[in-house]
């Protein structure tokens, strides 16, 4: 039998890593459920990771681990928080100032939008108006005590990353940042450090984040870091077609339970949604098919139930 370590880089691994800001609901449950179901029919392992620098509501991630462990997921090895793993960033961030590849950026929200957006940049790209600063420039906006964010200085226009669900997708990459204003490392930078450093080689993921995926690959290639296996899975939307939230009724476990739901009746709603009868994640586990997974969003319609789009 090979060591534990030599298993540990070898079985790659998938994850979960939800941001910290409230209770899971029934699309979180679902997109959870996947991973799992992703990485455990693939002989990976599964890692629970916290995204806990920004959005943080004291309390939700312990709610958040308790509901994941109530319908039946399992991960492996201990959790980890991105809070804990700050010098991990730096170390990132180091290497691409080391390289050239960033520049520190003094705009406000509001200047970026009143800004036009670069003539040929892709749509909501950041204009570019640090880019260029003199280094006069650059220590009189210091100086007037503007907090600098630190964005990469991208050297390629788009990227192309291929996943499961959506195939070949290119997508614009820009001049993203890697430490904001207030010193957090950014989202972008934090999700390549720690995927890659888990060893983490299947990212799978709600769909709203597929246009941000050729901008983190592009960054793993700059830092030489590999890029996973990607697949971005339809989110829940409510009737109206809008990412679910509270006010569309019972949708987190809490409620559900409230209404005299078991955790079982919750996990048969979500296997029911991608295809399946079962009532636990092993039982799906057993007919699991990536292949027969639908891209349209699933909507959970007023009784509660999910759907998919299109249904009358
Ligand atoms: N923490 C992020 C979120 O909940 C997701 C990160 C990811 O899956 O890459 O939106």
């Amino acid at each position: 039998m090979p060591p534990a370590d030599a298993d540990h880089l070898t079985r790659g691994a998938g994850r979960y890593a939800p941001s910290p800001s409230g209770d899971l609901h029934l699309g979180n449950l679902r997109t959870a459920l996947l991973a799992w179901l992703f990485a455990r029919s693939t002989g990976r392992r599964f890692l629970l990771r916290i995204d806990d620098l920004d959005r943080v509501r004291p309390g939700a991630a312990e709610r958040q681990l308790a509901d994941l462990n109530a319908i039946g997921l399992d991960w492996d090895g201990p959790v980890v928080r991105q809070s804990e793993r700050l010098p991990h960033y730096d170390a990132a961030i180091e290497r691409l100032a080391a390289a050239g590849l960033t520049y520190e950026c003094f705009c406000t929200r509001r200047e970026i939008q009143q800004a036009a957006t670069a003539p040929h940049g892709p749509m909501g790209a950041y204009p570019g108006i640090c880019r260029t600063l003199s280094a006069e420039a650059r220590a009189r906006r210091r100086a007037e005590g503007r907090p600098a964010a630190l964005r990469l200085r991208a050297v390629a226009a788009d990227f192309e990353i291929t996943d499961e669900l959506h195939g070949r997708y290119r997508g614009p990459v820009d001049d993203v940042v890697l430490r904001r204003g207030d010193g957090t490392p950014a989202y972008n930078l934090t999700v390549v450090v720690d995927d890659a450093e888990q060893g983490i080689d299947q990212v799978v993921r709600g769909d709203d984040l597929l246009p941000s995926t050729p901008r983190q690959a592009y960054l793993a290639s700059l830092l030489g870091l590999p890029s996973p296996h990607y697949a971005h899975v339809p989110l829940v939307l409510n009737e109206n077609g809008q990412r679910l939230a509270k006010r569309d009724g019972a949708v987190t476990l809490a409620d559900r339970l409230a209404l005299g739901n078991t955790p079982e009746q919750v996990v048969a709603v979500l296997a029911e949604s991608l295809g399946y009868a079962a009532s636990t994640p092993s039982q799906l586990l057993e007919h699991f098919d990536p292949a027969r997974l639908p891209k349209e969003p699933w909507i959970m319609t007023a009784d509660g139930l999910l759907q998919p789009s299109g249904c009358p």
